[in-house]
């Protein structure tokens, strides 16, 4: 148990909607209740935003736009660095905040916390290198300048499995390149953001620059701001059907997009991998965030003669694992999010093993309270099963066997997503090989973890647009202008 009061971080959190830099209750008058997902117990109620309330957001968020543009680069960075500041000092209150309404156990809030406040200081250090080009004209005459200037005003929209990080990748940036921006965390976990929202304030951030709607009516607040047409951007991050649907509505007036979707990575392992490495990887890969993360491996795929020992040895590590609420000392197997979480990942493994699958351990869900399903390893899974093709979002490892590189590269690269790939092998040149040949827009090559702010974060085909983090992260924020000069 934590020495901080769990009613003590709640409490010191405020619950309102943060508009042109006020804190103010919703239009309609309404809240909606924060459950913590390990016993289901209302922790407080949050304002419920209203579509009133959105245009009043963006009002705010247009209105702030020039002047903010217009702040040093250098100022703007730092205000991020007292921002990182702020989170890292603070790091175990807003832990437990997280652990609180998420679930995550207490050990691995904090490791979202630091990994959130790092784009911070990432995007500090960017601010100030916005770069451009100056060049002479194939003709000699003219001279081509090259400028970078904010989007605008942006639109922002996060998950609530990494409730922090989620929003410091897009914060960090979008502060960096001068955006203003109204940004609307998930309604299961908005008490993250509001405590964010108070240290950006803390840390210097101008009024209207950062505007934050909580709200249970997430389509009817957020689509008339697309389609406003004020608005320049929307990045989103959260599942495939929704950012397809957001993406329609953003052609309407032709908004800059970013789009971080869902993921069904591949997890290959080949014989001639470190087996005590490969286990390592598939264990962080798989039960980072209880596997709820958009990296998790959802596919595991091992060569023929290492299946029956690595299968052996992943269900000791799995069995072994402590579940419980994430509060509690040494669990790593908090609850799911939600009811129809467990619902969603019993119903997948049911379905695989109906078609053949053998559970090593774990298999079905543990009475409530709580929304409490426990790691599971599955054998002999066949290539056709429900979860070989959709996101488990759980703590389920599905074992697939494979002969050949080619038979694993066609069915790892067999899936509508392509976030991320992972492989082990102790073969340099095959390591490589298959990175290239993995349709995926991030690699592990032996490491069981690629998350780095400083890298760039992002997929290929509907896994989305665009990348966050790295030097790439900045450029989703800024448009390109050229200045023909006639000299
Ligand atoms: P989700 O249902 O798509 O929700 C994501 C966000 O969109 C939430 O804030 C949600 O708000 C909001 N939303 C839902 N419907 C909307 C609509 N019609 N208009 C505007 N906003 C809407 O996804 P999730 O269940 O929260 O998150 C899990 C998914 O996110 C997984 O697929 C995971 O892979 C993906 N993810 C991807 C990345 C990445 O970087 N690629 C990172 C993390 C997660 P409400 O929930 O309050 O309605």
């Amino acid at each position: 148990m934590s020495a901080i009061s769990e009613t003590g971080v709640v409490g010191s959190v405020d619950k309102d909607l943060f508009i042109g830099g006020k804190w103010v209750s919703a239009s309609g008058g309404k809240t909606f209740p924060v459950k913590d997902p390990s016993t289901g117990e209302v922790l407080c109620e949050v304002a419920d935003a209203t579509p009133a309330d959105g245009v009043a957001a963006l009002d705010a968020a247009v209105a702030a736009q020039a002047d903010w543009a217009a702040v040093a680069p250098r100022e703007r960075g730092e205000i991020l660095s007292r921002a990182y500041a702020l989170l890292i000092e603070r790091r175990d209150e807003l832990a437990l905040l997280m652990t609180l309404e998420m679930g995550k156990p207490l050990a691995e809030a904090k490791g979202e916390i630091t990994y959130a406040a790092e784009f911070f200081r990432w995007f500090a250090e960017e601010a100030v290198r916005i770069g451009g080009d100056y060049a002479v004209a194939p003709n000699g005459a003219g001279r081509f300048l090259v400028t970078r200037q904010p989007v605008g005003p942006t639109l922002l929209i996060t998950p609530w499995n990494f409730p922090m990080a989620m929003g410091t990748r897009k914060i960090g940036p979008a502060i960096a390149a001068g955006c203003t921006m109204v940004i609307k965390p998930a309604a299961q976990t908005p008490l993250s953001m509001l405590a964010l929202t108070a240290i950006l304030v803390e840390a210097g951030l101008p009024e209207g620059v950062l505007n934050v709607l909580t709200t249970t009516d997430s389509g009817g607040v957020m689509e008339p701001l697309i389609r406003d047409g004020r608005a320049r951007k929307l990045s989103f991050t959260g599942s495939t059907a929704v950012g397809r649907k957001l993406l329609e509505q953003c052609a309407e007036k032709v908004l800059r997009t970013s789009m971080e979707l869902g993921g069904n990575a591949p997890f290959v392992v080949f014989e001639d991998a470190d087996l005590e490495a490969a286990l390592d990887g598939v264990m962080q890969a798989k039960m980072r965030n209880i596997g709820e993360a958009c990296t998790a491996a959802n596919r595991i795929y091992v060569q023929r003669g290492l299946v029956d020992e690595f299968s052996r040895r992943l269900t000791e590590r799995m069995s072994a694992l402590p579940m419980g609420r994430g509060t509690e000392d040494g669990v790593v197997v908090g609850p799911l999010i939600d009811e129809a979480a467990v619902t969603k990942v019993s119903s997948l493994v049911k379905d695989a093993v109906d078609r053949g699958a053998k559970v090593l351990t774990g298999g079905s869900a543990v009475d409530g309270p709580g929304n409490f399903y426990p790691a599971t390893v599955l054998v002999d899974v066949p290539s056709g099963a429900k979860l070989v093709f959709e996101e488990i979002f759980g703590p389920v490892a599905p074992i697939l066997t494979f002969d050949t590189e080619d038979e694993v590269v066609a069915a790892a690269n067999d899936t509508e997503f392509g976030l991320v790939s992972y492989l082990y092998t102790s073969d340099l040149k095959r390591g490589l090989r298959v990175s290239e040949r993995l349709d995926a827009g991030m690699i592990g090559l032996n490491q069981g973890i690629v998350s780095n702010p400083a890298a760039p974060f992002g997929g290929v085909k509907q896994s989305g647009l665009g990348r966050e983090g790295g030097k790439m992260g900045i450029e989703e924020f800024l448009e390109i202008k050229y200045i023909a000069v006639n000299l």
